[in-house]
């Protein structure tokens, strides 16, 4: 056997060897509690980068998720991405990337326009709630990425599908699915068993029909791990609790409140509802679910304060249109 021969057997075997060896990306998450809205940030981590989905709403948040990540991980941080237009998925997102460097920062075509819509009135009121100095008042818009996939570099073989543009609990939301270990970054088309779900921008019936299309849909990609938009806690996110929390609190929403038409039930009549059919929730640990259920109570009952939306959602009542993705 000549020397090269040999030379090219022992690199074969050695790039074997770390074929059989290397690991597909993994999924790391952090609830950023409290004034975070319990929203759920994840970080996708490969060989050479990782990227982060979902940004917190205030720089109190940003600067503990920043300290958190560089806990977890000293791969660089390459990219972000916005899953949707709400401002506690991105508001504060700046006050991160200060402490990434170069970082890249996405959302969807359609998110990315409604966030630049709206950022503005959003700085504002947020502002007013938790301090001009917790939010950044300069918001950093996401570059459109309308990709139906990425790859982390020396990750290729583990991409990331984008999933989008799908109704969770408002329009054009991405979901991100990493089949290579069965997990789906289900941003607000799922929500934790432990919280009352955000129903405000639910003015159709076809918004509500074509969320549940899509819980039917992750069903369908039979997902070993989901992780939600929003929970108190991520001691677990395998299996299914919160996807059959999220579609019973959207079935018992569409049967038993929805279809009575609007201003059927008083406030205090949609409150109770919901707490008696999943109760408990309300001792959750979470400081804003109270809040969160009596937006919907008010929004959606007789003579209720409705939730200002800067979005023409009552205009969205087309499921054909809404669902286009299924043929
Ligand atoms: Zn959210």
């Amino acid at each position: 056997m000549s020397l090269n021969i040999f030379v090219h057997m022992l690199l074969s075997i050695s790039a074997l060897a770390v074929s059989i060896v290397a690991k597909p990306v993994r999924v790391e998450s952090y609830v950023n509690t409290d004034e975070g809205l319990d929203m759920v940030s994840s970080v996708v981590i490969g060989s050479e980068a990782a990227m982060i989905i979902d940004l917190p709403i205030t720089i109190g948040k940003a600067k503990e998720l920043a300290t958190w990540i560089k806990a977890i991980t000293d791969r660089p941080l390459v990219a972000a991405f916005t899953s949707h237009n709400h401002p506690d998925h991105y508001l504060s997102g700046a006050s991160l990337f200060d402490e990434f460097p170069g970082i890249q920062y996405y959302a969807n075509s359609r998110a990315a326009k409604e966030i630049q819509g709206e950022a503005a009135m959003k700085v504002e009121y947020w502002s007013g709630i938790y301090g001009a100095d917790n939010v950044v008042q300069n918001t950093t818009m996401p570059m459109a990425y309308d990709f139906g996939f990425f790859a982390l570099p020396g990750d290729e073989d583990s991409p990331v599908y984008l999933l989008n543009p799908l109704t969770g609990d408002t329009i054009d939301e991405t979901l991100f699915w990493i089949p290579a270990i069965g997990t789906l970054i289900a941003a607000d088309s799922v929500w934790g068993r432990d919280l009352h779900l955000w129903m405000a921008d639910l003015l159709t019936r076809a918004l509500t029909e074509s969320w549940l299309a899509t819980v039917e849909f992750i069903s369908d990609l039979k997902p070993l791990t989901i992780v939600p938009g929003h929970t108190v806690s991520n001691a677990s996110f395998d299996g299914s609790q919160d996807f059959n929390h999220t579609y019973a609190y959207l079935k018992f929403w569409q049967e038993q409140i929805e279809s009575r038409g609007p201003d059927y039930f008083t406030p205090t009549e949609i409150f109770d509802k919901l707490s008696f059919e999943f109760p408990g929730l309300l001792t959750s640990n979470s400081r804003t679910i109270l809040n969160r259920l009596n937006i919907t109570a008010e929004n959606f009952g007789r003579g209720g304060k409705r939730q200002v939306h800067y979005q023409p959602l009552a205009t969205f009542n087309d499921s054909t249109v809404l669902e286009g993705w299924l043929w």
